[in-house]
Parts: C-alpha cells; sequence; structure tokens
C-alpha cells in the first residue's frame, strides 16, 4: 500500500528527538500546571490539545501529502507516551486524536482524508473514537451498538454509544455500525452537528474525567457517501486494528515511566525500608526498557507492512498491550507502596497514577478483551513462536 510505504521510508525532514522535544514542551509549558485541572475538575483542555497538534503531536502516523510528518507510528507513540507521563488523560485524548487520523490515513475514500484529516493531524480539528463497542463486537464479547440503514446518498444510523471521549461542539469521531439486512458493516466519521445526534454527559469517572467524555444518542441521523471510511468495512477494520492497539501502549509506557520517578523520589526518604518491597524500581524500569522496546520495534514492524499482517505479528501486537496494561498496574502499586502515607492524600500524585493505571487495563481493548484475543489467535502462531 503506496500510503503506508510512504510512512515507512520516513521523512527525512523530521527526527524523533525534535518531535519528542517539540511534544516534551508543550507538556512542560502548559499541561504541568494543569493536570490537577483535568483530574479534579473535569476541566478538558482543549486549548492544550491544540497547542499539542501544533507541535505536531497527533501527525506522526500521517503522510507529508495529507499534512503529517511522515515518522510513523513510533513516534506517534512516543508522542502518547510524552504527554502521559505528565497526564493520562491528555495521552488518552492524544490517543483518541492518533486513532481518528489513523482511520482517515487508511480509509480509500481519499476525497474525506483530503478533507478532513490536515485539520486533525495539525490538532486544529479536535476527533475522537467510537469503536469500543465494534471492537467487542467483533470477537464476540457484546452485541453492535449501531445501525446504519442504507438510503438515498448515504446512512441512516440508529442507537447508541455509551462513552466517547474527545468530544465537544463540531469535533469529529469514527464510528462503525451493522449495514441493516446484510451481514456487512460500514465504518464513518460523524460529528455531533449532524441532525439527529445528541451528546450526554451522564457519568462521572474516578479519573480521566477532563476527557470530554459523553454518551452520543443516534436517532435516524444522515451520514452522507461522503463521510464514509469503508462499506463494506471488514477488510479496513483488519487493516486499522494493530494501529489501533499499539498506540494504546504509549499510554501505559509513560504512566509507567512517571511511575518509577515517583518511586526514586520515595526511596531518598525511604530507601532503608522501601528495599524489602517485592517490586524494586529497578524491576520496574528494567520492564519497562523492555516493553518500549518491544513497542516500538513492534511500529517500525507495522509501519513496514502493507497494511494486513499474518496473526504472528497481531499476536506480539497484543501482547505488547497486555505488557502495557499489567505493568501499568505493577507499576502504580508499587508507587503507591513506595510512598506510603503520602500517597494516601487525596490528590498526591501516587494516587492519580493508580486511578490512571486501572484505565490503560480497562479501556477498549481491555485486559480480559485482549486475553480472549489471544486465546483465539490460532494454533500455527503459537507453534511458530515456540
Ligand atoms: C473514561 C472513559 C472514557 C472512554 N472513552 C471511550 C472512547 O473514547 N471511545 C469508545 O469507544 N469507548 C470509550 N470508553 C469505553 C471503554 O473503552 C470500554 O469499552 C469500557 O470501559 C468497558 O469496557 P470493558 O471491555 O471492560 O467492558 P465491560 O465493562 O465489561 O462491559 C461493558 C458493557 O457495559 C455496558 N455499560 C456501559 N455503560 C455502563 C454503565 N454506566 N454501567 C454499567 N454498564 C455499562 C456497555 O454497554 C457494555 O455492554 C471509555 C470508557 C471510560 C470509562
Amino acid at each position: 500500500m503506496q500510503i503506508l510505504q510512504t510512512i515507512s521510508s520516513k521523512s527525512a525532514n523530521h527526527d524523533f528527538q525534535a518531535a519528542a522535544e517539540a511534544v516534551r514542551d508543550v507538556v512542560q509549558k502548559s499541561l504541568a500546571p494543569k493536570v490537577a485541572d483535568i483530574d479534579l475538575e473535569g476541566e478538558y483542555p482543549s486549548e492544550i490539545l491544540h497547542q499539542l497538534g501544533n507541535a505536531g503531536a497527533f501527525a506522526h502516523a500521517v503522510v507529508p501529502e495529507l499534512g503529517g510528518t511522515g515518522l510513523g507510528l513510533k513516534a506517534a507513540i512516543q508522542s502518547i507516551e510524552e504527554i502521559s507521563k505528565e497526564c493520562m488523560s491528555t495521552g488518552f485524548m492524544a490517543w483518541c486524536q492518533v486513532a481518528c487520523t489513523w482511520y482517515l490515513q487508511n480509509t480509500d475514500n481519499q476525497a474525506l482524508a483530503s478533507e478532513l484529516l490536515p485539520d486533525i493531524a495539525a490538532g486544529k480539528q479536535l476527533a475522537g473514537t467510537g469503536l469500543s463497542n465494534p471492537m467487542k463486537h467483533f470477537v464476540e464479547i457484546e452485541k453492535i451498538a449501531l445501525t446504519a440503514e442504507p438510503v438515498e446518498g448515504g446512512f441512516r444510523v440508529n442507537g447508541m454509544l455509551p462513552w466517547v471521549s474527545n468530544l465537544g461542539p463540531g469535533h469529529w469521531f469514527g464510528i462503525a455500525a451493522k449495514i441493516a439486512d446484510s451481514e456487512d458493516y460500514m465504518m464513518a466519521v460523524v460529528s455531533d452537528e449532524m441532525a439527529g445526534m445528541t451528546l450526554r454527559c451522564n457519568a462521572h469517572f474516578i479519573a480521566l474525567e477532563g476527557t470530554g467524555t459523553y454518551s452520543c444518542v443516534f436517532r435516524d441521523v444522515f451520514v452522507p457517501d461522503t463521510r464514509v471510511l469503508a462499506a463494506p468495512c471488514e477488510e479496513y477494520v483488519l487493516r486499522i486494528r494493530p494501529g489501533f492497539i499499539l498506540t494504546q501502549v504509549g499510554m501505559g509506557l509513560g504512566l509507567v515511566d512517571s511511575c518509577v520517578e515517583l518511586m526514586k523520589r520515595s526511596n531518598k526518604r525511604l530507601g532503608h525500608v522501601n528495599r524489602f518491597l517485592d517490586d524494586q524500581t529497578e524491576d520496574i524500569e528494567a520492564d519497562l526498557l523492555m516493553a518500549r522496546d518491544r513497542t516500538y520495534a513492534l511500529a517500525d514492524r507495522l509501519d513496514a507492512s502493507e497494511g494486513m499482517i499474518d496473526d504472528q505479528l497481531l499476536r506480539e501486537v497484543v501482547q505488547a498491550r497486555i505488557v502495557g496494561s499489567e505493568l501499568s498496574l505493577r507499576a502504580a502499586q508499587a508507587t503507591m507502596l513506595h510512598a506510603g502515607a503520602r500517597a494516601y492524600v487525596h490528590g498526591s500524585a501516587p494516587e492519580r497514577k493508580l486511578r490512571e493505571a486501572y484505565f490503560v487495563a480497562i479501556v477498549t481493548p481491555a485486559l480480559k478483551h485482549l486475553k480472549k484475543m489471544l486465546f483465539a489467535l490460532p494454533e500455527e502462531a503459537l507453534t511458530t513462536a515456540s
């Protein structure tokens, strides 16, 4: 596939370190002072997201012709990681934005990609993804939530998605729906500005409160063909799924990195007793380095693939995502235990890390979903791996 080959050849004008530094600069200057407001007050950081976009944070999995840097999935993961070190709510929103760029980058609807992708990649236009339900549906975890009835010039969509993040007035987000009276599915990008769509804020979360998360009700929403990513979309979903899953590991890597820093800080005061804990800072740090290397290597392999990957590579992607979840939970728990009573005070950093870590493990694909996928991957993959 020409698009992915362009990404894998990488733009000579950009360099990974410079890309990460540009993001780090926004994180330190603009995001760091706002973390508590985002986490505890539920403040949606739209201005910071625009700044991150301006720094290139969402543009790496997009080809230069469509406004991207062309650096590829590794740089996209590194951006999400850099942001998640400071604030996983914002790291998750960065992932939502990147996921939407990924859908548009991989669509055959070039007119749609040309129209929307440059502004989404640059963070001028904010965007998200409502694919939790279909991702679970495709592996037989739950029923599909949206149906799309073919009508003149497009589809009429009905149903409800319980939670979609990084939303606000005019934001775009990806959806998948079952095409009525057929076995096929379609994918499209939609926005709350389409007639018949309502966003509802009907839940408060233990973390990730400032992520602009709404339930989305579709009542006879007309989605024109010009907004369709793929219909039918089975082959398209297989193409986008590995990148969708792997880029999420950036959230876990960033979270674990920040936990290691917090543990080191605790050890300055409490190292004499913390050394008796099972999970030591060096253990978590060593596992982080290994997870990071594996994830980056997988990102390069996905970029170099022709879009469709074999079961062995998918298996490794799923395993990397599992490691991201399990290591997040372990690191956040170790951070609490290292910090002791100070961590038990409302508003402490370790307390936030603990709440954030559970999100890495429950956001789709959740740990149980990933383990189900791994279980279902064919025996040949197991044989090849051994
Ligand atoms: C803060 C936050 C942000 C999210 N952002 C997005 C997003 O941007 N895009 C997206 O597609 N998904 C989003 N989700 C959903 C998320 O990805 C998972 O699908 C969800 O956490 C449940 O996944 P699970 O596999 O653990 O399923 P389970 O929790 O095991 O089961 C999910 C089932 O519970 C049902 N359910 C939904 N809401 C409730 C409720 N309040 N109480 C009880 N049951 C309920 C669902 O319909 C579904 O059938 C978000 C969730 C949270 C908590």
